[in-house]
């Protein structure tokens, strides 16, 4: 730990710096949060073999992995029933309280901790919900990752792009009910997990520059009445009830709001800020120290836009025709309908169906027109549409459930077939009868394709993903 911030933890915590500096010889919480979109809490915990504590009331689907268990590697991961995230990382999008039918916005989203669980408290997987999230990270590389695990998620109505704010809030203006800001930051509260290698207080400040900087931009993209919330995993007063005074002073039209005070759910501190900010209304925040809450430590901030004045551009953006999507053509609609046709249960609607560099999309039921922002993804990726043949996206597969499709095989998560599978090699497995696209499960639930022919399963877990056997 640097003595530079152990010294500053000292100062600021007083009489509490012992208990503070006491949980660093903790191990860090490992944090687990089922996926509801798929699965409900309660069936997960009695069919799943984890040592499992809940954290608490605060996020319902969380829990504390309690014994040595790997569930990174387990299968059930591979199906997306659930995501791998720190305790206190789960406070936050409760918070930002997401209502069905709502638009959120979390602008630096990257890998995904806080989207999948906007997601899932959206309804974002679920056939016919309302609604739109839009994911954003400035980095492509990390843009790349958020796909990844919306798609492992189930996630149908989400919109994934690469973007600076300043790029979004031109783009869409006023139109989010909810806009998440989970700054990058000097993450002091990852010290335990991931060690202080790169921290000093000249970056401290530095952060708080740029946290500035995106939290103006991510106003902008408020509609009036909506929500703006502010976390970092810090604990430095620069990156946080500062950021805060400072984005109040000069947003008249924002106001703190006092969310419900969970267990352990500490308030910000407003001598912190000095004499030059307004700090008043600072308590308000939130703090979750590692010494007062079994997590590693965040600071959120729940702001309202207090003006209700109507924007006047939101109904041009309900427009069905985002950016560089086409109308799938008669060809490609052909080969969809075959692969539909023998694989699907139900009906998909065509009429939301869209192309791009011959992949097909379903776009979600309200759409945003994206202009020259770049989007990485768009609604649910179906597949490929290729010289009369259809591949199915791996991303379909994870938003199906295993009564969606006509042929699904299923192996026990013990099975060595299952481990085979994900390692990338074919089943030597009979379904007599049967030929075509299959669905893979594990326990009944989606973890792939396969393409069944002569009582072989093809394997089509994507290579990307495929588990390392040496
Ligand atoms: N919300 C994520 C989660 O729960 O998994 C973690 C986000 S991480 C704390 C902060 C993210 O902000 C990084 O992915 C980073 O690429 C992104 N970022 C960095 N600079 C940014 C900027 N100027 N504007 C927006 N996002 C930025």
């Amino acid at each position: 730990m640097p003595p530079e911030f152990l010294a500053r933890m000292n100062h600021l915590l007083g009489a509490d710096y012992d208990a503070f500096a006491a949980s660093y010889t903790q191990p860090p919480h490992m944090g687990l949060r089922v996926n509801t979109l798929k699965v409900p809490v309660a069936d997960f915990i009695s069919k799943w073999p984890f040592a499992l504590k809940p954290v608490g009331a605060y996020a319902p689907a969380g829990f504390l992995v309690t014994d040595e268990s790997k569930p990174g590697s387990h299968p059930a991961h591979a199906a997306g029933l659930y995501y791998l995230q720190e305790p206190s990382a789960m406070a936050v999008a409760p918070l930002v309280d997401p209502q069905p039918g709502e638009w959120v916005l979390d602008i630096a989203a990257a890998p995904g901790g806080k989207a999948t669980h906007l997601a899932a408290l959206l309804g974002s997987g679920l056939p016919g919900s309302s609604g739109l999230l839009v994911a954003n990270d400035i980095d492509a590389k990390r843009a790349g990752i958020l796909v990844e695990n919306l798609e492992r998620w189930g996630v149908r109505n989400a919109l994934v792009t690469n973007a600076h704010p300043e790029h979004l809030a031109q783009q869409f203006g006023p139109v989010f009910d909810k806009v998440l800001v989970d700054a990058p930051c000097s993450g002091e509260g990852m010290f335990r997990r991931l060690g202080a290698f790169d921290w000093s207080q000249t970056t401290v400040l530095a952060c708080a520059r740029r946290q500035t900087a995106v939290l103006a931009t991510a106003a902008q993209l408020v509609k009036p009445g909506g929500r703006l919330i502010y976390a970092t995993c810090t604990f430095a007063p620069e990156e946080n009830e500062m950021v805060i005074a400072r984005f109040l002073q000069d947003h008249a039209d924002f106001a703190l709001v006092d969310p419900p005070r969970h267990q352990g759910f500490d308030r910000g501190r407003p001598s912190w800020v000095g004499d030059d900010l307004p700090g008043d209304t600072l308590d308000k925040t939130i703090r979750l120290w590692p010494h007062r809450f079994p997590g590693e430590g965040h600071f959120i901030a729940v702001m309202q836009r207090t003006d209700t004045k109507k924007p006047a551009r939101i109904t041009t953006h309900r427009r069905l025709n985002p950016g560089r999507l086409e109308k799938p053509q008669a060809s490609d609609l052909k080969a969809w309908r075959a692969f539909a046709q023998a694989t699907l249960r139900d009906p998909w609607p065509e009429e939301r169906m869209r192309l791009r560099n011959g992949r097909l999309t379903l776009l979600p039921e309200e759409a945003l027109e994206t202009g020259t922002v770049k989007c990485v993804r768009y609604g649910l990726l179906l597949g490929e549409c290729r010289k009369g043949y259809f591949k199915p996206a791996h991303a379909l597969a994870l938003a199906l459930r295993a009564d969606d499709v006509v042929t699904a095989v299923d192996f026990p998560p013990e099975t060595s077939e299952i481990m085979a599978y994900l390692s990338g090699h074919d089943l030597p497995l009979m379904v007599k009868g049967r030929k075509g696209w299959g669905l893979i499960t594990v326990g009944g639930f989606p973890v792939g394709w396969g393409k069944i022919a002569n009582g072989r399963v093809k394997n089509h877990y994507p290579h990307g993903l495929r588990q390392r056997t040496d």
